[in-house]
């Protein structure tokens, strides 16, 4: 008879957990047998590369489960030099006693925005006014491609947020402001990204984030900022939660998503409000019970810390409420011992943990670290390839969404003289909004792409197009007028970047610049933006009006209906304000009286 004896502080020596024909579920139990509490609290802590990156040896010494770099930060030019830096990270966890691999993530929520020279798709707002869940899966997997092959494992995508009120500094991140469009995106984008097998070179682990009620948060009832509309309070009843803003994340767990990330807001349900951070009604009864989620929840960057002033406080409640890894991302020793000390004294139960815990390992089982823990970059030559900037570019053209269009004036012909204008018509920056290559974007070019001056010389050779930013060059004797108005990038609050807070209103040189433009000749003003932008007193002498929303990185995607390459078919995935105070105003609200409904879109040949 043999008897395995399996005691805490053994080595790993033949273990079954490192058997990978071994069904998860032993293995994880296996491994959770041999951990020390010390191990285990360390899987449950997510570290930012700048925190670790003078000190690498603490992955291996205190156990790190995950690192992460906020913001989409291209910390690393080429996917080789992402590797590196990633396996070199990895290397201090495979030196750990137990071998247990690091899991890094990253922001890749329209591709892969950390990688210079990957492709960019239209941001979720974009998606959906394409009406097409498929065509977002697509960009999902081939985001899931260009990330995986630079060695990282996980990103923080998609979110399947119900954005209600356009003013919110993420409605570019929300498939819209109808639940419907939420749920239809959320289980094909996260099988997207996840693929068949989560372990194969092309996947990576999503994210549903931000659980739950994030895109309902009300303008000024934030505790903290006034600005930080998305880190406030929704106000609505249980029955309001469950239909509009806890549908989308049902359907991304039905569709496997390996982990869920909470919302700083907070919910109010009649009771006062609650961080979802420390709400043990919505994440461990209804998320983890109701809804059967059985991979992993993770907490926003520094979310717990907002759960109280005390910080074992909010260690405590946010562990017992359900959140199994907790983005720290920076105090990690702080959040380590606190973390021991709630268990040695018994504020948290060691069942808890080894929950949390588990739910961890079973992830890092799938996506098949055990086995292959560094990264295969095989996939990198196809990063930016020909064939994926044409599904960004279909992806761009379909969800062009035409709002107007007096007589018939679009599509263009393709051979007139074309006087094009405006902050948007040559700025990849700004195509692409936030979360490229930094956090808050950037009104450069933050990485390769074809900005959409570069779509349309490219789509109409044979225009004459004369370009000028600001139109202060001579309109001279042009067929038609291109003014492509955008709003600078900016990711969550609004604050200091971008249109100001709250603020949806067309800029002044770009209202100028429409002014100018279009009582001069024939125009077409192109809106690029995240959101519904406030511009109804600049439309009188406007032809056609296009919302082209955040398109990316392939400008050659907003030119193509222009020109009639594709048919306009996107549909407004959310009610289109004639003034920014009528917010927050959606479809079915008793007083609708907005200047293009939800769900409008003309559709051309
Ligand atoms: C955002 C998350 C993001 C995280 C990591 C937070 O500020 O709310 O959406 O995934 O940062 O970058």
């Amino acid at each position: 008879i043999t008897v395995l004896v399996v005691v805490p502080g053994d080595d790993t020596g033949e273990a079954s957990y490192l058997d990978p024909d071994a069904p998860i579920a032993d293995r994880v139990a296996d491994l959770l047998g041999r951990m020390t509490i010390e191990e285990k609290v360390g899987q449950m802590t997510q570290v930012a590369v700048p925190a670790i990156e003078g000190v690498p040896a603490d992955i291996g010494d205190l156990g790190i489960g995950s690192l992460l770099n906020g913001g989409s930060d291209a910390l690393r030019d080429t996917p080789e030099a992402w590797a590196e830096m990633i396996d070199g990270f990895q290397s201090e966890a495979m030196g750990s006693r137990l071998r247990i691999p690091l899991m890094y993530g990253i922001d890749a929520v329209h591709g892969n925005g950390a990688l210079p020279g990957a492709v960019i798709f239209p941001h979720n707002i974009g998606l959906g006014a394409a009406h097409d869940p498929a065509l977002a899966a697509e960009a999902a997997a081939i985001t899931a491609a260009e990330t995986r092959a630079t060695g990282v494992h996980w990103t923080f995508a998609p979110c399947v947020c119900v954005a209600r009120d356009s003013r919110w500094g993420r409605t570019y991140e929300s498939f819209g402001e109808d639940p419907g469009l939420a749920v239809e995106y959320a289980g094909p984008v996260v099988e997207g990204y996840q693929g068949e097998d989560l372990a194969a070179n092309g996947s990576v682990l999503a994210t549903a984030k931000h659980y739950a009620g994030d895109g309902g948060t009300a303008l000024g009832s934030s505790t903290t900022d006034d600005y930080l509309l998305d880190q406030g309070v929704t106000t609505l009843t249980e029955e309001e939660l469950r239909s509009i803003h806890l549908a989308p994340f049902k359907a991304a767990v039905d569709a496997g998503v390996g982990s869920v990330m909470v919302s700083f807001s907070s919910t109010d349900l009649g009771d006062g409000p609650l961080k979802t951070h420390g709400d043990a009604y919505l994440v461990n009864e209804v998320l983890k019970g109701e809804l059967g989620f059985d991979g992993f929840v993770v907490s926003d960057w520094q979310g717990v810390d907002q759960v109280s002033e005390d910080y074992a406080e909010a260690v405590r409640t946010s562990i017992n409420a359900g959140v199994d890894m907790v983005m720290v991302p920076f105090e990690y020793r702080r959040f380590i011992d606190t973390l021991l000390a709630e268990v040695d004294s018994g504020g948290i139960g060691e069942e808890r943990i080894d929950d949390a815990v588990s739910r961890i390992l079973t992830q890092k089982f799938a996506l098949g670290l055990f086995e292959q823990p560094y990264a295969d970059t095989a996939g990198a030559a196809e990063i930016g390839s020909a064939e994926h900037r044409e599904a960004a570019r279909r992806a761009a053209a379909a969800s062009q969404t035409l709002l107007r269009n007096d007589d018939g004036l679009l599509p263009l012909a393709g051979d007139e003289s074309i006087y094009l204008a405006g902050s948007g018509a040559d700025s990849l920056g700004r195509q692409m909004g936030g979360w490229t290559a930094s956090w808050q974007g950037s009104v450069e070019a933050v990485t390769e792409g074809t900005s959409i001056r570069a779509g349309l010389e490219a789509v109409a050779p044979d225009a004459a197009i004369a370009y000028s930013e600001t139109a202060s060059e001579p309109i001279g004797d042009a067929d038609v007028g291109i003014v492509v108005v955008a709003e600078d990038p900016y990711a969550e609050g609004i604050g200091d970047a971008g249109a100001g807070a709250h603020d949806m209103r067309v800029s002044e040189a770009d209202a100028a610049a429409i002014d100018t433009v279009c009582a001069a000749v024939a125009c077409v003003v192109i809106v690029v933006s995240g959101r519904p932008i406030e511009i109804t007193s600049h439309l009188a002498e406007v032809d056609a009006l296009v919302a082209a929303w955040l398109p990316g990185s392939e400008g050659t995607g907003v030119a193509d209906p222009l020109f009639g390459e594709t048919p306009y078919g996107g549909r407004l995935p959310v009610t289109w304000p004639r003034s920014n105070d009528q917010e927050p105003m959606n479809v079915g609200d008793a007083a609708y009286d907005p200047l293009y409904p939800f769900g409008f879109g003309l559709q051309t040949a």
